[in-house]
């Protein structure tokens, strides 16, 4: 077994950005691969160059021209003058007693997100933030506290992992899945990934290339509170594996949790989540239902889930409420969320309870950002 601390380590490391304001080299990372054709085509440079470029940054990891072997010299030092492959600073990295992993990015212009890698038996799923904060407010959630500052670029999105990945020396890509410390991506963390649908699909396109890292679209699970007008576009662009923040059965409680509802309320999520590619076949799509204590506990609740979801190819994720600072719910009780899961695992439907990760660092589901915040006003961070 892994040696684990029994307190959580904090890393405290304020750095500059990797790619300074006044650095005005453009940045390849984030770009499509007909885009960086194009970039490097204006740079004089042969459109080979960009199959090359692309293995350097995302199948290699290198962020140094230097390091490009198959690449002239006089080229690569042409390339260091105009371009960079940068990364998002890391402001702090945290590992949590459990093993999972949280880091605090700073971009160029100085907002900041956060990233977690959730290590697991057979896998790590990275947690990626598609957003700083976010425009929803769902009222268990503590980043829906936060007001949205902007949408993150793909560059920022696939850079999430490529941080993660370098933390873990995790590079090359490995060839045997299998191997894998960093084997999925779930766009769980800050903000709501279909509000930035361009970005994320432009993102997550880049991690699925297999000439780079070269994730398996049945390894990538985008979460949605449920913007249902896009649900159809994801199938269509990515077909990645769909979670959908459901946390109430009736649209009175729904609309007080997951206010988003009032606009496409729980028939119209549930008919879009039915015609999502392979719903009805071999993909289960993730209902999340976060275990609030007197709000949707009951086991009338638990029957009427069953009811609800019975049509669809689903599984249930039951996660037990993550409190935050003035937060107006509480976490069910333990027997609670175990008759409730008995409830709809004998209606037929796989229903695990998530045990939460990351809890000592505020790195588990909702949390996200709030240390950051609270950070701010203990410690100084060293300014670029
Ligand atoms: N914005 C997207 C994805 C990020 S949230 C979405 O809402 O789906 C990831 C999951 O954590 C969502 O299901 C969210 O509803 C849930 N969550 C948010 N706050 C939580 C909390 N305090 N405790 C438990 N789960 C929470
Ligand atoms: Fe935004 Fe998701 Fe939190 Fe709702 S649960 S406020 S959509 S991050």
């Amino acid at each position: 077994m892994a040696f684990l601390p029994t307190e959580p380590l904090q890393i405290l490391e304020p750095q500059p950005p990797a790619h300074g304001r006044n650095d005005l080299r453009r940045s390849l990372v984030g770009l499509s691969r007909d885009d960086l054709k194009q970039v490097l085509a204006e740079a004089g440079l042969e459109p080979f160059r960009a199959r090359q470029l692309w293995q350097w940054i995302y199948w290699h990891g290198v962020t140094d021209f230097s390091l490009m072997t198959n690449i002239a010299k006089k080229t690569r030092e042409q390339l260091a003058e105009r371009f960079v492959i940068d990364r998002p600073a890391i402001v702090t990295e945290q590992r949590s007693v459990d093993g999972t992993r949280k880091w605090l990015l700073r971009f160029a212009d100085g907002n900041e997100a956060e990233t977690v890698n959730i290590p697991e038996e057979d896998r790590g799923s990275v947690c990626v933030s598609s957003q700083v904060g976010c425009t929803l407010t769902c009222s268990f959630c503590h980043t829906g506290t936060q007001p949205l500052v902007r949408n993150l670029s793909p560059a920022e999105i696939v850079g999430q992992f490529m941080v993660a990945r370098d933390s873990y020396g995790e590079w090359p890509t490995p060839t045997a899945d299998a191997t894998r410390m960093l084997s999925n991506i779930v766009m769980m963390g800050m903000g709501e990934p279909l509000y930035n649908f361009d970005n994320v699909v432009a993102a997550l396109k880049i991690a699925m290339d297999d000439q780079g890292i070269a994730l398996s679209r049945r390894r990538i699970t985008l979460s949605t509170s449920g913007v249902v007008p896009m649900i159809p576009k994801v199938g269509e662009a990515l077909d990645v594996n769909l979670a959908v923040s459901l946390h109430a059965v009736t649209d009175e409680v729904r609309d007080m949790l997951v206010p988003i509802n009032k606009k496409w309320p729980i028939a119209e999520l549930l008919k879009a989540c039915a015609d999502y590619p392979g719903a009805r076949n071999s993909r289960r799509i993730t209902f999340e239902y976060a275990m609030l204590k007197g709000i949707n506990d009951s086991d009338a609740d638990a029957r009427e889930l069953v009811r609800l979801l019975t049509p669809i190819h689903a599984k249930v994720n039951l996660i037990p409420f993550n409190p935050w600072p003035g937060a107006p719910y509480e976490c069910s009780s333990n027997n609670r969320i175990h008759r409730f899961a008995e409830i709809v695992n004998d209606g037929g439907l796989s229903a695990p309870v998530r045990t939460p990760r990351g809890r000592d660092i505020q790195a588990a589901c909702g949390q996200l950002k709030s240390a950051s915040l609270r950070g701010r006003r203990e410690k100084v961070v060293t300014p670029e």
